[in-house]
């Protein structure tokens, strides 16, 4: 396989964040995207932009899926829960970093595809459940890390419940503003209390309520 488009602008964005780019892009080249997408956008699969993949939905662009998995800091034994399947291409990238993979989808027909995509690509042990992430999973916390893959203006309040303890976190894009949103990334501090931080702008689609 030659090495695909979004390689370079992912090393980029790692090294300009500080962030570990090894891991992350040893799961990106193990995990092949153009299995995640509609066949009609395989052929941009390499490339390093969002493509659709239907029900008005999403593939995020690869570099910032790197980002934000390099920055939950991901253990083998780290419990990680995402909001929004989509296509399930995120989430077999946190699988190849943890087997304690979770992923909460809306539509069951995306939940579908993600399960057939997993299948096709070779992706075993990741955990689905269809129905609203807000609520998070509470019977499968407490997690270290939660990841939501679509856009909210007010942190859904069941997800900080459902962190382990200091050093968890949560990341995501929170809505600052009319077309604004800012990548943000809470982290439980030794006291219980939460630490938020702005990261940087991003544009995502609107959490389903
Ligand atoms: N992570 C995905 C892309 C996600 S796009 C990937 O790797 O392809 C955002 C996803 O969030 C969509 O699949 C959408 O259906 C889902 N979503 C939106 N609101 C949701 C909610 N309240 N609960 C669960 N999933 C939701």
């Amino acid at each position: 396989m030659t090495t695909p488009q979004w390689e370079a602008p992912t090393r980029a964005l790692l090294a300009r964040e500080g962030l570990e780019p090894e891991k992350v892009l040893r799961a990106m080249r193990r995990v092949d995207r153009a299995k995640f997408v509609p066949e009609d956008e395989r052929d941009r699969a390499g490339w390093d932009c969002a493509l659709p993949i239907g029900y008005g939905q999403t593939i995020s662009q690869p570099s910032l899926v790197a980002a934000m998995i390099a920055r939950l800091e991901l253990e083998d034994s780290s419990r990680v829960l995402e909001i929004g399947t989509g296509c399930g291409y995120q989430a077999a990238l946190l699988a190849e970093l943890t087997p304690h993979t979770y992923t909460v989808e809306y539509f069951p027909e995306l939940a579908a595809d993600a399960r057939a995509n997993w299948r096709a690509a070779g992706v075993e042990g990741i955990h689905l459940r269809v129905g609203d992430g807000r609520e998070g999973w509470p019977e499968e916390a407490p997690f270290d890390a939660i990841l939501l893959a679509a856009a909210f203006r007010e942190l859904p309040p069941a997800l900080p419940e459902q962190l382990r303890g200091a050093g968890s976190r949560i990341l995501g894009p929170r809505e600052v503003g009319p077309e604004e949103q800012e990548l943000t990334v809470w982290t439980v501090r030794g006291d219980g209390g939460l630490d938020r931080e702005a990261w940087f702008p991003v544009r995502f689609v609107p959490l389903l309520s």
